[in-house]
């Protein structure tokens, strides 16, 4: 029935839903929001509205009201969108204690069809059907609070980077070449040329280091691995910093600061978030256990796993170790032939490097180390890991005019919003989530 439909016009918020308290008895407010529930009882309806605070209890007393209210709320469905006028009254059993009397009720939009499964109701849907409809699982108390603590941690980790002197920067999407080399790229047509989706921003990065010394990254990574596992996405959101004049140790100190505030704030900050994800974070105490490969591998051992030196952690390998290991910690000093081309030998071993893994249990939330700053050396790297030099050679020339030693790490940010919020699925802490199954919506 469109006539029940109306327009803002002058109708603005005075109040949020949880500011609606006893302090407010008798004040008239204006709310805004959607319509989680209606019960009638005996004559009276209580409507439960959500706004982007939370819930408020709207009651109406059918014979006591206006009649163009009555009227209306017999009207009502669910999942309305709708603004009311009325007064506060304080009562124990409402959300935060107080209520409101409604004298007027816009009704500015309402669904035209069922919803495909009810955000309010406790029937678990499967992942794949509230991706599906995104939109509406987004309703979801838990979602509202994951997206809510990926938002809190975005803005103190920009925080905590500016407030170290960090400048923010942003690198291109479309490249030439790939960074890292591999197949692990989505190739695409750049006007009459094949160009590709960026894996990394580690080479821009590191030539801006060059001249910023300290800079940060918040962007899109694309990798195209056919993967199906619980931790990986095709685009996946990368926090990437990169700094001038340290080393891979120095930047694992920041890493581990960055990521106590981030804990710290989120503790502070999403209280009813985290308990309402039944999570309990502890802040992680610092230094953080730095383990090396090497010592790795004796663990593995010990269990009956062997891993052939210089091979990669498998996901089995890190379960097992991560059981004596299920907090956060760095794996250090790699294999040189396991890391990327860009990442510095050891001078006292060039078979080991200095380079990272962040890690939370077998989770890796991040990579880092320090960088070759020698052409080349960088050069003769690039032709051991089987790629041209001169695909490069747009990096390398930078290096020509004189390049600082640095170092740098890349977090996974949706990861590390994982660990935060306890969640199984990378694709719960991601609003649009890309795999080789999802390109839509
Ligand atoms: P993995 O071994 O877990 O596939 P990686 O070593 O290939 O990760 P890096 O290139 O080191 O990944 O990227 C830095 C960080 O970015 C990773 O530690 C991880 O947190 C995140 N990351 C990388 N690839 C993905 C992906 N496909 N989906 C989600 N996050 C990713
Ligand atoms: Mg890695």
């Amino acid at each position: 029935m469109p006539d029940v439909l109306e327009d803002l016009n002058d109708w603005r918020r005075t109040t949020y839903s949880t500011d609606v308290t006893p302090n407010l008895e008798g004040k008239g407010v204006t709310v805004f929001g959607r319509v989680v529930s209606i019960r009638e009882q005996g004559g009276i309806a209580f409507i439960i509205l959500q706004d982007m605070k939370g819930v408020v209890q709207v009651t109406v007393h059918k014979n006591k009201s206006p009649v163009t209210v009555s009227d209306k709320i017999g009207r009502l469905k669910q999942y309305s969108l709708v603004g009311f006028k009325g007064s506060v009254r304080s009562i124990a059993k409402a959300p935060h204690g107080a209520e409101i009397i409604p004298s007027e009720i816009r009704i500015l939009s309402e669904p035209q069809k069922k919803l495909p499964f009810d955000p309010y109701g406790r029937v678990e849907q499967s992942i794949d059907k509230r991706l599906d409809m995104r939109v509406i699982d987004l309703l979801r108390p838990q979602s509202q609070a994951i997206f809510r603590i990926r938002s809190v941690v975005l803005e103190v980790m920009r925080q905590f980077l500016f407030e170290e002197g960090f400048i923010e920067v942003n690198t291109p999407k479309i490249i030439a070449s790939a960074t890292e080399g591999g197949a692990a790229l989505f190739p695409l047509l750049y006007y009459d040329k094949e160009a590709f989706l960026a894996q990394s921003p580690q080479l821009y990065k590191e030539q801006l280091a060059s001249v910023f010394e300290k800079v940060f990254e918040i962007s899109s990574i694309f990798r195209a691995e056919q993967f199906r596992t619980l931790k990986h996405l095709s685009e996946a959101i990368s926090v990437d910093i990169e700094q001038s004049y340290v080393t891979y140790t120095d930047v694992m100190e920041l890493l581990e600061r960055m990521i106590f505030y981030v804990v710290s704030s989120v503790n502070s900050r999403c209280e009813d978030k985290l308990s309402s994800l039944k999570v309990k974070l502890e802040t992680p105490k610092l230094p953080l256990r730095r383990i090396t490969y090497d010592e790795v591998l004796k663990i593995l051992e010990k269990d009956g796993i062997g891993i052939e030196w210089g091979d990669d952690l498998s996901t089995a390998s890190l379960k097992s170790y991560s059981k004596m290991f299920p907090q956060y910690h760095f794996i250090i000093d790699w294999p040189t032939s396991s890391k990327a081309f860009y990442i510095k030998p050891k001078r006292s071993n060039p078979e080991i490097c200095e380079s990272f893994d962040f890690m939370c249990g077998s989770v890796e939330l991040a990579s880092g180390g320090s960088r070759i700053d020698n052409r080349k050396e960088l050069a003769k790297k690039l032709i051991e890991k089987g790629l041209e030099p001169k695909n490069f050679e747009y990096h390398l020339k930078i290096f020509d005019y004189g390049m600082p030693p640095h170092a740098g790490f890349g977090l996974g940010l949706d990861r590390l919003i994982m660990i935060l919020t306890g969640v199984e699925n990378i694709r719960e802490v991601v609003l649009f989530p890309r795999d080789p199954q999802r390109l839509t919506p």
